[in-house]
C-alpha cells in the first residue's frame, strides 16, 4: 500500500490522500477536496483514480467529489447514513465493510460518529496498520462537535475503537492541526515532556512533508487520550470546581472538549 499524503495549503489546513495499489496503479483519493493537487499528483506517478471516499459529509471533505469524478469517471465511497448529505454515493459503507483497492489493498470501515453521525474511518489491513481518521481524531485532538456531531458520541468512538487499535497504528487525519493542538495539550498538561519536546520539533514542519504519528505517540501527547493524567485532572479542576473527586474519563473528555471550544 501506498499512501500519498496531499497537502491543500489551503485557510482549512486540509489533507487530502491517495491510497495506491503499488502493483496495478489503482488508487483511492480520500477526501480530494484540492481536486487538482490530487488529479496532479496521481498523473505524475501514473496512478488511476477508481475510487473516491469521504470521511464525513462537510464541503472542506466533498468539495471535490464531481471535479475527480468528472476528470477519472471513479465511484464514490461514504458512510451509508450520509446519502441525503452527500450527492451521488454510488457505495453506502457500514461497519465492517472492506474496501479493496486494486489486488493488494484492503481496507476496513469503521463507524466512528461524534464529529459528525455519518463519520467513517478507514483501517487498512497491513503490517503496520494505518488509519485514515477524517476529522475525528488529530494529530495531538479530537473533532469538534459543531456541526452536526456529539461529544458523547465522540468520547465512545474515542474509548470503544481508537484507543484499541495496536500502537504502531499510523495515523493521517484530514487537517493538519498539530503545532496548535500540541499547545493545547501543554495548556492542560503543563509537564508533559513529551508534547514540550514535539512542539520543539515541529514548530516550523513543512506541511509537505508532515509528521506521521502512531497511536502511541498520540497516547503520549493528545491530551484526548490522557483524561486519567493527574495534572489533566487538575488543570481541569482549577476550571470546573465542581469536578468529583475521581472523575471517569468520559467526564474528563467531555470537559477537556468543552474548554477545547473556547480556547
Ligand atoms: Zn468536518
Ligand atoms: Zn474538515
Amino acid at each position: 500500500m501506498i499512501v500519498e499524503q496531499v497537502w491543500t495549503g489551503n485557510a482549512y489546513r486540509n489533507f487530502n490522500y491517495l491510497i495506491v495499489c503499488p502493483e496495478s496503479g489503482e488508487a483511492m483519493a480520500v477526501d480530494p477536496l484540492d481536486h487538482q493537487k490530487c488529479l496532479d499528483a496521481a498523473k505524475l506517478k501514473g496512478w488511476e483514480i477508481t475510487q473516491v471516499l469521504n470521511t464525513h459529509e462537510h464541503f472542506d471533505h466533498i468539495g471535490g467529489n464531481a471535479a475527480v469524478i468528472a476528470a477519472t469517471g471513479a465511484k464514490l465511497l461514504a458512510h451509508a447514513n450520509a446519502k441525503a448529505a452527500i450527492p451521488g454515493i454510488d457505495r453506502g459503507l457500514n461497519a465492517g465493510d472492506v474496501i479493496k483497492i486494486g489486488k493488494t489493498v484492503e481496507l476496513e470501515a469503521l463507524d466512528t460518529p461524534g464529529h459528525t453521525m455519518s463519520h467513517i474511518c478507514l483501517l487498512s489491513h497491513t503490517d503496520a496498520p494505518a488509519l485514515f481518521c477524517g476529522d475525528t481524531l488529530f494529530n495531538a485532538g479530537a473533532g469538534n462537535c459543531h456541526n452536526g456531531g456529539h461529544p458523547a458520541e465522540l468520547y465512545a468512538t474515542f474509548a470503544s475503537q481508537l484507543a484499541k487499535l495496536p500502537g504502531d497504528t499510523l495515523i493521517y487525519p484530514g487537517h493538519d492541526y498539530l503545532v496548535n493542538n500540541l499547545k493545547f495539550t501543554l495548556d492542560r498538561e503543563p509537564d508533559n515532556a513529551k508534547a514540550k519536546g514535539l512542539l520543539g520539533d515541529v514548530a516550523d514542519q513543512d506541511p509537505n512533508a508532515a509528521l506521521v504519528s502512531t497511536l502511541a505517540m498520540e497516547k503520549d501527547i493528545n491530551t484526548f487520550f490522557r483524561l486519567t493524567s493527574p495534572s489533566v485532572i487538575a488543570g481541569l479542576r482549577a476550571k470546573f470546581p465542581d469536578l468529583p473527586d475521581d472523575p471517569d474519563p468520559k467526564t474528563v473528555f467531555m470537559k477537556l472538549r468543552e474548554l477545547r471550544n473556547s480556547w
